[in-house]
């Protein structure tokens, strides 16, 4: 696929992901948040699910804890628009709960497919729920900072996945 026909994938399935229905996280949204960057990077990072801010803008870890993470990607000379940035559910939990199994059941087609068109070599876990879908049966405090390669039935294909806490946990606890 060529950088111009992904793009086009990716808006095509943006545009599904705005006027999706398939699960009850739509009735409170403001905005979906189908996720955001370079259509031709290797690394994609998936996060949980959209917070207040993400909401708001429609736009993938825009909050606090986007910005520890482009904190983070600057640290290894890295600039956001450099990868592309998702989650797991792609509409906010009430409250920032955690998104429920039938939720994450729900959004797993458009997250499988964003992955099969970007088609990434390393696929960045942030959180335990995240992790829940490229490491079934992990655990984050053991799990963290190692990679296995993703199943391929997530669309990674030929990606290896690579296991992070999420941003938000870092600001609570910054020992992780
Ligand atoms: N937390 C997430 O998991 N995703 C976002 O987009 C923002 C905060």
């Amino acid at each position: 696929m060529t950088d111009a026909e992904r793009r086009i994938a990716l808006e095509q399935i943006a545009n599904e992901v705005r006027a999706c229905t398939r699960c009850r996280l739509h009735e409170q949204r403001t905005r979906a948040v189908p996720g955001e960057g370079n259509p031709d990077t290797e690394v994609v990072f998936v996060g949980e699910g959209p917070g207040f801010n993400e909401d708001r803008e429609g736009r993938p870890f825009v909050g606090r804890a986007g910005a520890l993470l482009v904190r983070l990607l600057a640290s290894i000379g890295w600039r956001r628009d450099d990868v592309f940035i998702t989650n797991v559910v792609k509409c906010r939990p009430p409250d920032n709960r955690d998104p429920e199994a039938d939720e994450i059941a729900a959004c797993a087609p458009f997250l499988r497919r964003q992955l099969a068109v970007l088609d990434p070599a390393l696929v960045v876990t942030l959180g335990r729920h995240s992790m829940g879908t490229f490491m079934p049966g992990a655990r984050i405090s053991q799990s963290h900072g190692t990679m296995k390669p993703a199943s391929p039935d997530t669309g990674a294909a030929s990606a290896l996945a690579f296991a992070m806490y999420h941003p938000a946990a870092a600001l609570r606890t910054p020992e992780v």
